[in-house]
């Protein structure tokens, strides 16, 4: 008898276990990821798979129930990163165990996310060493 997939299931395995926001890979984590709404149920987002990303604690604590934030560039309010939305690489690169963001919601994101704090470098520079960085992302 195969299993049913449950919703949480499937966006486990369209992120391939890696957090939509900063690509922490949770096998590493003592913390079980979060399935998150991209835009919340307070702003009318929907439990479905075309609203939903895997997103570590700390980004999903950080991020709450935001679709916006400041560009710390402009000062202008922009839109948040949405993984549903946006590729990951067109918004993003790596530079060692860096994030840089290239646009104006990545840059919102970056600076909301806090992606670059010393304890995600540490993170990443752990993750090299077990071959899950840089990941592949889409
Ligand atoms: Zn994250």
């Amino acid at each position: 008898m195969i299993a049913r997939r449950t919703l949480s299931d499937l966006v486990h395995e369209r992120a391939g276990g890696r957090c939509e926001y900063c690509q922490m890979h949770q096998s590493l984590q003592g913390a079980t990821f979060h399935v998150e709404h991209v835009v919340p149920l307070s702003l009318g987002g929907g439990t479905e798979l075309t609203n939903l990303a895997l997103a570590c604690p700390a980004c999903n604590l950080k991020k709450a129930d935001r679709i916006e934030a400041i560009d710390p560039l402009t000062g202008q309010t922009v839109r948040l990163f949405n993984p549903r939305v946006d590729a990951w690489l067109a918004h993003f690169r790596w530079e060692e165990f860096e994030i840089v963001p290239l646009s104006p919601s990545a840059r919102a994101t970056s600076a909301l996310l806090d992606l670059n704090r010393d304890r995600r470098l540490r993170i990443r520079r752990a993750e090299s060493t077990f071959g899950l960085l840089p990941p592949v992302t889409c």
